[in-house]
């Protein structure tokens, strides 16, 4: 039989935190803690296998689970002394908990305080001697049924929660603030009328029978795995569907039996900053819900953090909290992401998982860590996320500018924003669709926006704490956020926000600071970001560990000062038809073109060749001692052709020849599939002096700067070589092309000769390609159009839903298809040092700034990646990690062997 329930409870656990996959990491956490003694509610996890069950077999479940089910739920019952659904004595409570591999704060459903019914509450009313707790608990329940199990939701986007909307209605009517403030009729009254609210809306009964209300649950949970915000959170973060979500029913503890009573959440770090103090949020008199809902704004854990702390109100419970996140620290090496409830002054923990965090957090927190002992730095190196350093390298705001502060919140993720308001999820996701920036500005935000949060430059809520939901996927996000900004009055109808006098409506620009909080009024200008001594210092331990060499793609002085700050080792793509595009350049590039014979071409080339020279030297100056490889002219000529009427005039003008002429050899160039047509190599086999003229450029520079005192290394590269019998010619161009030169200018410059690598030809024969190539460097944009047959530039209509249905995993215009470009890749380097043992190999596509594709690279045994600027930190990242993992791997093979 398989086992499809795991039970934890009494100091025993059935699983751990090894099992995240089978339990997800809510269930592994709760096992975990239960063995480490840390008292949790007991409770069991059905298993995510179930999750695939259902799926796969039209929404049932397996045969054996409901008596695994009922077996566990039994055991339960026995811990705790009570029993579900009990009539008489107290009754036993659920809660029923989503929990995937990997947390996805918020996206899936929890529904809690199941088991309440008409004749449950009385018991539960009388067993606890409090009444308005029991009518607190079952209105709970019947809301968060009526909404996760029941479906009552909003039916648009301006519509008020239907149950959010009668409670307040009864706040108004006994004219209080509060939730806490309602009698308990008023709680009474309000259970009937939610009921009537899902009867009328949804033509359903509550249902009653608490083992129909498990069902309902458990359903309800495994079907929010696909629901619309999970679904846009696994896309934004890259997580299978087929996962799947484990759901964990365990006992319920109460918060909101009175003021002995609480709930919050903690992080063992600040997630913001990485600072080393405790750092959470909670409420008196509350469910959880209440505190990452965002509805009501929370206090603070410590006194460090202000009036009103938990440190004061219950020191006990709060030093016990103190030991125990301590020791969840130590025990799982890093920061944690803690839940806990307290009821009648006794601690119960309810969850704890890797804390999201930012960027700077990440890096402080494992810079710290290693500094502490509590990490090795291969695993702090290891354990940073590449992807996410980007967020380090986005600009700030300009700290001299003058702002307008107009309001300010609590500084919930860090960064800067600047944007047009929109109030609507939907609003900033069309918005942003369009190229516009946005700031999204809610009362509180909730997973259902998380589209609208991944479109909006940033997000500014007027309620809510820190740990809001809101807060903690902005964090991961590293999106800018300012919460609980309580200056700020939000009306939806009107679409506007107030504060005080000053009315922000839609369209406006503001801009946000997340490290202070702070709303201000138009747009702020930004600088570039200042990089820390952690950063450095993980960075330093990243260089260490890795094999491969990062260079970066860049075209201009200014792109390779920027690599360079970054950690570039070179300059691994330069491309020089960028320069054409230079408004000074392309009157004599469209006159090259469009020349009708050698002389006039020749012509249009010797205006060229000063401009190039001057660019060529440009970057040698700002790559000093490292190596730049130039890629002669790539695309086919027509892009650089002129379009627009005026700019026909102005190059027949210069060519002497009617604007007519002119069209007329536009026409004559067009071709039906440029991608494959008259472009690179085969441009210069038609047309040597192309790249003579541009041959020139490079070593004339070269000479120059080496005159100068510079130390230059250029590698001149030839694109679009599928014939070994290209490569032999282009060969022989550029020597003889370099010999005059370096003859003229009495001077001695070594470079080299390569290739691209970027057709499937070009990879079957690079044995006989590398005969002529000082160097490789794989084109993989182009080899991966070749490879797969599919044209980057029409892809968009269809491989969005490739990847959807998983035919291809992940985009492979993005990640390195392995198992099919990636094999020709293996076979061009396995051939090309067949011929050239040290032959040097390189990958200068969009992929070599992609951690799954560097670490391709590193397993291949490339010599260095190359990659956009602002990428080159995530390639060094994703190299080191490659190195790492490739030497664990072979450590734990070798003790594997007797
Ligand atoms: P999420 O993944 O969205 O954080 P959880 O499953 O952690 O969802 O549940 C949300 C909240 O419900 C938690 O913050 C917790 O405080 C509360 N909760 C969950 N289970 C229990 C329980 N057994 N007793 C009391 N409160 C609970
Ligand atoms: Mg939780
Ligand atoms: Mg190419």
């Amino acid at each position: 039989m398989t086992k499809y329930v795991y039970t934890f409870g009494n100091g025993q656990a059935e699983g751990g935190a090894g099992m995240k996959e089978l339990l997800g990491g809510k269930g592994a956490g709760l096992a975990e803690m239960n063995r480490l003694g840390i008292p949790v509610p007991p409770g069991f996890t059905i298993s995510t296998e179930v999750c695939s069950w259902h799926y796969a077999h039209e929404r049932g479940f397996p045969e054996e689970l409901e008596a695994q089910v009922k077996s566990a739920l039994a055991g339960v019952e026995q811990q705790v002394g009570a029993r579900f659904g009990d009539k008489n004595g107290l009754p036993l409570l659920f809660s029923v908990r989503s929990g995937a591999r990997v947390s996805m704060p918020g996206m899936m459903d929890t529904v809690l305080n199941l088991g309440l019914n008409d004749s449950t509450v009385e018991t539960l009313a009388r067993h606890s001697g409090n009444p308005r707790f029991a009518w607190d608990s079952y209105r709970r329940f019947v809301q968060m049924y009526g909404d996760v199990v029941l479906g009552l939701k909003p039916e648009s986007k301006t519509e008020v929660d239907p149950f959010e909307a009668l409670l307040e209605k009864k706040k108004e009517l006994r004219n209080v603030h509060l939730d806490t403030e309602l009698s308990t009729d008023d709680l009474r009254e309000l259970v009937s009328e939610f009921k009537a609210e899902i009867k009328s809306r949804k033509g359903a009964e509550f249902p009653e029978d608490p083992w129909a209300q498990l069902w309902g649950a458990v359903r309800a949970v495994f079907g929010s795995w696909q629901n619309h915000r999970a679904v846009t959170y696994r896309s934004l973060y890259a997580i299978p569907s087929e996962w799947g979500t484990a759901v964990t029913v365990q006992a319920m503890v109460f918060g909101n039996l009175g003021d002995d009573c609480a709930t919050g959440v903690c992080f063992t770090r600040d997630p913001s900053t990485g600072e080393r103090r405790f750092y959470g949020e909670y409420l008196r008199n509350a469910q959880g819900e209440d505190v990452v809902a965002g509805v009501r704004t929370p206090n603070p854990i410590s006194k460090a953090g202000g009036a009103d702390s938990l440190e004061d109100a219950m020191p006990v419970a709060y030093g016990e909290l103190v030991e125990i996140y301590q020791r969840l620290e130590r025990h799982f090496r890093d920061m944690q992401d803690i839940e806990f409830t307290i009821q009648k002054n006794k601690l119960w923990l309810l969850q704890t998982r890797t804390g999201k965090r930012t960027a700077k957090a990440m890096v402080r927190i494992g810079a710290e860590m290693v500094k502490e002992g509590l990490l090795s730095v291969e695993d702090a190196v290891l354990r940073m996320d590449p992807h996410k350093l980007d967020e380090l390298l986005h600009p700030m705001l300009d700290p001299t500018a003058d702002k307008q502060v107009i309001a300010k919140g609590l500084p919930a993720s860090p960064g800067a924003a600047v944007g047009k308001v929109v109030f609507h999820a939907d609003d900033a996701e069309q918005l942003a669709q369009k190229g516009e920036k946005v700031v999204l500005v809610r009362v509180e935000t909730s997973p259902e926006d998380i589209h609208g949060m991944n479109a909006a430059q940033g997000i500014l809520t007027a309620r809510g704490g820190m740990t809001s939901h809101a807060a903690v996927v902005a964090r991961g996000m590293g999106k800018c956020c300012v919460a609980g900004c309580s200056a700020i009055t939000v009306d939806y109808n009107k679409q506007q926000f107030a504060v005080g006098n000053i009315v922000v409506k839609k369209g406006d620009v503001i801009t946000l600071d997340g490290g202070k909080g702070e709303v201000i009024l138009g747009a702020v200008p930004m600088t570039a970001p200042a990089l820390d001594e952690d950063y450095r210092t993980l960075m330093g331990w990243v260089d260490s560990a890795r094999k491969l060499r990062v260079r970066t793609n860049a075209d201009t002085p200014t792109d390779a000062r920027t690599a360079r700050n970054y950690g570039a080792e070179g300059i691994g793509l330069c491309r020089t038809e960028h320069m054409f595009f230079a408004e000074d350049k392309i009157l004599a590039v469209r006159e090259m073109i469009l020349a009708a014979n050698e002389a006039e071409r020749r012509r249009a080339l010797d205006k060229i060749l000063p401009m190039q020279r001057a660019d060529f030297l440009g970057i040698f100056r700002a790559m000093d001692g490292l190596p730049v490889t130039i890629r002669l002219l790539d695309p086919p000529l027509h892009e650089f052709l002129p379009t627009e009427d005026a700019q026909i005039a102005v190059v027949a003008r210069e060519l002497k020849v009617t604007p007519d002429v002119v069209r007329a050899r536009n026409v004559a160039l067009h071709e039906a599939n440029p991608m494959l047509g008259h472009r690179g190599c085969r441009l210069a086999i038609t047309h040597p002096e192309i790249y003579e003229t541009q041959v020139r450029a490079i070593l004339e520079a070269a000479c120059e700067a080496k005159r100068a005192g510079i130390a230059v290394h250029p590698e001149i590269m030839i694109p679009i070589v599928g014939h070994e019998k290209e490569l032999s010619i282009m060969r022989a161009l550029v020597e003889r092309t370099a010999k005059g030169v370096l003859a003229r200018e009495k001077t001695e410059v070594a470079y080299r000769i390569g290739t691209m690598i970027e057709l499937p030809r070009a990879c079957v024969t690079a044995d006989k390609i590398a005969v002529h190539a000082d160097f490789f460097s794989f084109g993989t944009n182009d080899l991966t159009q070749t490879t797969l047959g599919v044209s980057r530039d029409d892809a968009a209509r269809f491989l969005g839903e490739y990847v959807k249905l998983g035919i291809y995993p992940t985009d492979p215009f993005v990640a390195i298809d392995r198992e099919g470009m990636g094999q020709l890749v293996r076979v061009g380097v396995h051939k090309g040092r067949t011929t050239k043992p040290k032959l040097k190999i390189g990958i200068c596509g969009e992929h070599g700034g992609e951690p799954s594709s560097v670490e391709f690279c590193h397993e291949e045994d490339f010599d260095y990646v190359s990659c956009s600027p602002f990428r080159v930190p995530i390639a060094r990242l994703a190299a080191a990690q490659a190195a790492l993992k490739a030497t664990r791997a072979l450590q734990a093979g070798s003790k594997g062997k007797p």
